[in-house]
């Protein structure tokens, strides 16, 4: 057994690792544990990936890379710092692509570049391999799959020129229409033909701990859950796994899902989303599940449910806080080298940065 493996979406997901490693890099300096030489490994949602104006644009995937690597653009959480756009631009005047969804200059030259590795016969692992030599993550950065598995949403009611019943992208559904579009239901497309990418397995089966940060619990974790295996992997492993409520006092805190939540009828709650996941004992994925102090009330519950619960502050405001939350994450898990009483305040916020 050995290291942490990561299940990770894209803002949060990335927030969140960017703690953990904060955390292990201060752990290793303050108490000479093995910190940092801890090897990470994160499982990335591609579900949201795509295929736009020729190029293959992998959402969730770039917002881990570029959050790690120290070139998010900080405010919005995805996407490049100092972007410009006058590329898609261009691209808009022809009346190619999609309006509703931009791409910046620079974010650009790395689908161009993914493209070139995928077309010359590169699978998605080579080709996130190759990308993230330049940004150097601190993680192995896995794909869940190197099969195009893309996440579509089925339309209740007529929009634009989509009709009821038809099927379109996540990514769509999500951006154009802030999901919004009243939907019946999300559908894997490609997952009947997928397999968990090399390494995917292996790194939940063989991990110490395992961690489900606070990542959306409907397209994210949970189009990674579907991957086969994946949750064969989670049964089986002798890791504990610990989860990190995405929702804090009934709201999703960014974003919309909620939304997600509502279509596979799951209340938006830390006590929902700890119950979709289920306690292992019981064939779920989690043995411990972190909720923010403010739902403290749901703890007994989740007990009852055979789920370790616990309640934190767990608003990711900037880095120190986040380490934090990952530090009590790995407590939780039992984790070797979590000693975060030894770390006060004041060391972690010499990690620097804010979120
Ligand atoms: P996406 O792919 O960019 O949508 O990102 P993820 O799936 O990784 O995570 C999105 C989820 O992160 C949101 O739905 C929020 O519920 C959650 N989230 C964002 N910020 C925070 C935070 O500060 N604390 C907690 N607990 N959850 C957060
Ligand atoms: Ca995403």
């Amino acid at each position: 057994m050995t290291g942490i493996t990561v299940l990770a979406g894209g803002v949060g997901g990335a927030r969140f690792i960017r703690g953990l490693l904060g955390y292990l890099a201060e752990e290793q300096r303050s108490t000479d544990g093995p910190g940092s030489t801890v090897p990470v490994t994160v499982i990335a949602n591609t579900g949201d990936d795509m295929w736009l104006t020729g190029l293959r644009i992998c959402p969730d995937l770039d917002t881990i890379m570029y959050t790690l690597g120290g070139g998010v653009a900080e405010d919005q959480g995805w996407g490049r710092a100092d972007e410009t756009r006058r590329t898609s631009g261009e691209i808009a005047a022809y009346g190619a692509g999609w309006d509703w969804f931009t791409l910046g200059d620079l974010d650009l030259g790395t689908h161009i570049v993914r493209t070139d590795l995928l077309r010359s016969g590169r699978t998605l692992s080579e080709a996130t391999e190759i990308l993230a030599r330049r940004w150097q993550p601190g993680v192995r950065l896995l794909p869940m799959s190197d099969n195009a598995v893309e996440t579509n949403v089925r339309l209740a009611a007529d929009i634009d020129e989509h009709r009821a019943g038809d099927l379109i992208h996540f990514e769509e559904w999500w951006v154009r229409y802030r999901a919004a579009a009243p939907a019946t239901e999300f559908v894997q497309v490609g997952l009947e033909h997928a397999e968990a990418a090399p390494g995917v397995v292996e790194a939940i089966r063989d991990a110490e701990v395992v961690i489900i940060p606070p990542s959306n619990p409907v397209v994210s974790i949970g189009t990674i859950l579907a991957i086969p295996g994946v949750r064969d992997a989670l049964r089986d492993t002798d890791a504990r796994v610990v989860g990190v409520s995405p929702i804090i006092g009934g709201r999703v805190v960014r974003g919309m899902a909620d939304r997600c939540l509502d279509i596979v009828g799951v209340e938006s709650t830390a006590l929902g989303v700890g119950l979709l996941y289920g306690s292992r004992s019981v064939g779920g994925i989690l043995d411990g599940w972190l909720v923010d102090e403010t739902d403290a009330g749901v703890v007994a519950d989740l007990q009852a449910a055979g789920i370790r619960a616990s309640a934190h502050p767990l608003w990711m405001h900037d880095v120190p806080t986040t380490a934090a939350i990952a530090a009590t994450a790995l407590q939780t898990a039992g984790f070797r080298a979590a000693y975060p009483e030894s770390l006060d305040r004041q060391t972690i916020a010499d990690l620097g940065g804010t979120s």
